[in-house]
């Protein structure tokens, strides 16, 4: 009979050669990394010692793990390859005011999946609990101390704050003064509001002036979830908008996606809620700059549709694109997920000066699957576009944005840095070669460059191969 072996001490892992760029936006250095039990336990020059496993990471970078600061992963937790091969350890979902936090314990009960998780408490989740289907008014007092008390509950769990989707059924019929009670719930486990904000089209500036608003009178720190200007009218103005919320004296963060295209329900065009009417689809298209900019990826109804932009199909089925929309609505109302729009609506300049403030992280807004080509790529993209193509960003600063910054601002400690006693979340991969292979054409291709990923000190990407495994944890806050 065979005995297994057993060490006193657990086996090392040695990351040997690399540039290790640490988190903190200093510059990368040659150095090696050694990691035991789950965490980095020594960095600098160092020599592998007797059955360490090594990895050789010359001309290569090793970082902390990435954190998707607005995630929608756990809504495809089988497909979690696409997410993991950008170099994703942590994924902050319960995004867009829609959140289910104890399930979310309960799968990592069951069986963690592998990368890191942490969650918000949804608004319009608990705002459904509170007022049922007769959601589209201003709610009670009773209401809403109910719906905070479900925020309560949701905090002693370990969510990280507030979210909001204020473009969505029900938030929308939210009041300010609604939010303003709500987000104080959070104030007692030292939460965050972050939001979808009302509108990210003719309304921006005034939606990105609530969030202040509202973390100002309920005073916790806020995040404007994935910040766009999306319609012509507000183009230009990403200075003026960063200047607001730099200065407002509020604590307020913004996460980015690196595209000018958004994806969401075609109902998203307009914060109007007059569907039926062809006129608020021909303003809302004149906005964008017409049909063309809008392509269908998603109709259950007619699956022909899908891949093509609204302007082909207005030319195919002869109907014009505003009655299309009218069309689209009705045969999906009620139903989630029968529909979907890909909407070229932000531009470059815009894009650019988001993703320079110092206030911003990246998310890719994204899950395994994902129609969008953010879903796959959003990270990797950053890299090969921003920091190699346009030097938007250094290399450090990049890394930093997608590490300790996240961490700081969410509170999760011991983790986003590569230094000894933190959580040895790790990232390897190549600067020259790291690319985002998605598109709106291939949507899920996955990204490359990234030749290992470790969560807690378990491979979960090895010599690009994805090994997966279950060495996730549930992160809250502190
Ligand atoms: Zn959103």
């Amino acid at each position: 009979m065979l005995f297994p072996i057993v060490t006193a001490i657990a086996s090392s892992i040695l990351i040997k050669g690399g540039t290790v760029v640490d988190g903190s936006g200093k510059p990368g250095q040659l150095a090696d990394v050694r990691i035991q039990s789950g965490k980095i336990v020594k960095v600098g020059r160092l020599t592998a010692l007797p059955d360490e496993t090594v990895v050789f990471a010359r001309g290569k970078v090793v970082c902390p793990g990435f954190v998707d600061a607005h995630s929608h992963a756990d809504g495809a937790l089988d497909k979690l390859e696409s997410q993991v091969r950008q170099g994703i350890t942590t994924a902050v979902v319960g995004q867009d005011g829609s959140s289910d936090v104890s399930g979310l314990i309960e799968v990592f009960h069951k069986g963690p999946p592998c990368i890191n998780f942490a969650s918000f408490s949804g608004h319009g989740t608990c705002r459904e609990a509170a007022m049922g289907a007769d959601f589209a008014r201003r709610a009670t007092g009773p209401e809403i101390a109910k719906m905070s008390g479900l925020v309560k509950k949701d905090m002693g769990l370990g969510a990280l704050g507030l979210s909001s989707g204020l473009e969505y059924d029900p938030g929308h019929y939210a009041t300010t003064d609604e939010l303003v009670e709500v987000a104080r719930a959070t104030t007692t486990n030292g939460g965050m509001y972050i939001s979808h904000v009302r509108d990210e089209g003719n309304g921006a500036m005034a939606s990105f002036r609530e969030v202040l608003e509202i973390s100002r009178r309920a005073k916790v720190p806020a995040q404007v979830s994935h910040i766009k200007l999306a319609t012509a009218k507000v183009w230009g103005l990403s200075k003026k908008s960063l200047k607001e919320l730099e200065t407002s004296g509020s604590k307020v963060t913004l996460d980015v996606y690196p595209y000018t295209y958004w994806q969401s329900t075609v109902t998203a065009l307009t914060v109007s809620r007059d569907f039926d009417n062809p006129e608020t689809w021909r303003l809302a298209l004149a906005d964008i700059g017409g049909a063309k900019n809008v392509r269908v990826t998603k109709y259950v109804p007619d699956p022909t549709w899908q891949g093509k932009t609204l302007q082909q199909i207005a030319e195919l089925t002869g109907k014009p694109a505003p009655d299309l929309i009218v069309e689209m609505v009705k045969n999906t109302s009620g139903q989630r997920g029968q529909e979907s729009i890909l909407c070229q609506a932000m531009r470059e300049d815009d894009l650019i000066n988001f993703i320079r403030s110092k206030q911003s992280m990246f998310c890719s807004d994204g899950q395994g699957g994902g129609s969008h080509p953010r879903s796959a790529g959003s990270f990797p993209r950053v890299f090969a576009e921003y920091v190699r193509k346009n030097q938007v960003l250094t290399l450090q600063e990049a890394v930093r944005k997608m590490t300790s910054f996240p961490c700081q601002i969410f509170g999760f400690k011991w983790r986003g840095l590569i230094k000894s006693g933190y959580f040895a979340d790790v990232v390897v991969f190549d600067p020259k070669t790291i690319q985002d292979n998605s598109s709106p054409n291939d949507p899920t291709k996955m990204a490359t460059g990234v030749s290992e990923v470790l969560v807690s000190g378990k491979f979960v990407v090895r010599a690009g191969r994805f090994l997966g495994g279950g060495q996730g944890k549930f992160l809250r806050r502190n």
